[in-house]
């Protein structure tokens, strides 16, 4: 009797069609005579929505309030689920965060989780239930309700598949699995059988938003496999796990596009020490989260100046222009150019590491298409290079066919 934590995204919950095809799928596991743990998410748009009611009250609510209001979501869906069960005839108990034994720190809206203890589910599932456990959700020890940050509930069913460790977890979502690309733009993506953990937090960091990056981190550090799979279909999913040694004879694993990104140049800045630092802290301190730096050599003829560019998350363009427009005086650089007109295209695989010629391929494959390369970055299992929004798609279905095609 293997035992199994299921957790489904709030697509897979997102009527009460979808919930009962939950429960049919969380019978036939247990009529196998697996035990089932099933973590739920709200329903899509309930957390959205219930944000979007605090806000029409007051820009910035208390936090604590927010997570006693975000909380309700998830606990709607894990009511709905049971008695989903119950119409089927399967034993089934739903239990909050909290009353599932998930203690976390104190810090509302983004809580860590800091231990779990599992009694109380081991005792519901050895009396033969279906164990339903809120996502996304925790409590104190002073018992005060905490949330897990966006997207929290796949870090509630993975740290739940390493307390009681579990033999298996899948995480349920609308697509079939992890992708070369997104099907939607390359028409001949291909779903994955496996992929590291490595590869799969730089494609969650880029923005193919498969699951929250936290959940990835902490199932590597803590060993969990598991498979993302589709709620609608009996397919095999894409299985996430440790890299293995054949896992690097393929160079490159996935493709991805963020459109959500914009660039700002400053031209001809003074080339003198803690002119960056000047820069970057008024930034950081607007809470706006700068994602690639380029900075030219000095050029021009009369005193040192260089050119800067970052990109930034597309919707805090306008807060960075007006942070840069404000150090214009003091710091002295040109002017100031700013365009949300870009695409960041990244290629991410494990075999880069023992693989030489990846990125004259990737630049050889945009030169081809007639892109140019705005920026580049790397690491050590990947490239990025930031390009004209308007090629990006194009450029996208070319980096694919030259190394997954
Ligand atoms: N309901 C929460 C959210 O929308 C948690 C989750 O879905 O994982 O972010
Ligand atoms: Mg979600």
């Amino acid at each position: 009797m293997a035992l199994i934590v299921q957790k489904y995204g709030g697509t897979s919950v997102g009527s009460t069609d979808r919930i009962k095809n939950v429960a049919t799928r969380v019978s036939k596991y247990r009529a196998r005579g697996e035990q089932v743990v099933v973590v739920v998410s709200a329903m899509s748009g309930v957390t959205d929505n219930l944000i979007k009611l605090a806000k029409d009250l007051m820009p910035l609510p208390s936090e604590r309030e927010m997570d006693v209001l975000l909380a309700t979501g998830e606990q709607t869906t894990i009511a709905l689920t049971t008695i989903a069960l119950h119409s089927l005839g399967v034993p089934a108990v739903s239990l909050t965060g909290a009353q599932a034994g998930i203690v976390t720190d104190g810090v509302h809206t983004k809580a860590k989780i800091q231990n779990i203890t599992p009694k109380k589910i081991h005792d519901l599932l050895n009396q033969g239930n279906v164990v339903t456990v809120a996502g996304f959700q925790g409590q104190t020890i002073e018992g005060q309700v905490t949330t897990l940050g966006r997207g929290g509930s796949d870090l509630t069913a993975i740290a739940l598949a390493a307390a009681l460790k579990a033999d298996l977890c899948e995480i349920y979502t609308d697509v079939d699995g992890v992708y070369t690309a997104d099907p939607r733009i390359v028409s001949g993506a291909k779903k994955l059988e496996e992929i590291s953990y490595d590869e799969m937090l730089e494609l969650a960091s880029l923005g193919a938003k498969v699951m929250q990056s936290r959940s990835v981190e902490f199932a590597k550090k803590f060993g969990v496999v598991f498979e993302v799979r589709s709620s609608v279909n009996d397919h095999s999913g894409t299985i996430v796990k440790e890299e293995t040694k054949n896992m690097e004879d393929i160079v490159v694993r996935a493709v991805s596009l963020d459109k959500n990104q914009a660039k700002v140049t400053l031209v001809g800045v003074p080339d003198k020490p803690g002119i960056a630092a000047r820069i970057f802290k008024a930034i950081g301190d607007a809470t706006i989260n700068v994602d690639m730096i380029v900075q030219n050599i000095s050029h021009g003829s009369g005193a040192p100046a260089t050119d800067l560019s970052f990109t930034v998350d597309k919707p805090d363009l306008l807060k960075a222009q007006k942070v840069i427009d404000n150090l214009k005086q003091e710091i002295g650089f040109g002017k100031v150019i700013a365009t949300d007109n870009i695409a960041k295209l990244s290629i991410v695989g494990v075999g880069m590491k023992s693989h030489t010629g990846v990125a004259g391929k990737v630049f050889d494959t945009l030169a081809r298409e007639g892109v140019n390369i705005d920026m580049i970055s790397t690491s050590e299992i990947k490239i990025s290079v930031v390009i004209d929004l308007a090629k990006a798609e194009s450029a996208m279905r070319a980096v694919h066919q030259a190394f997954l095609g």
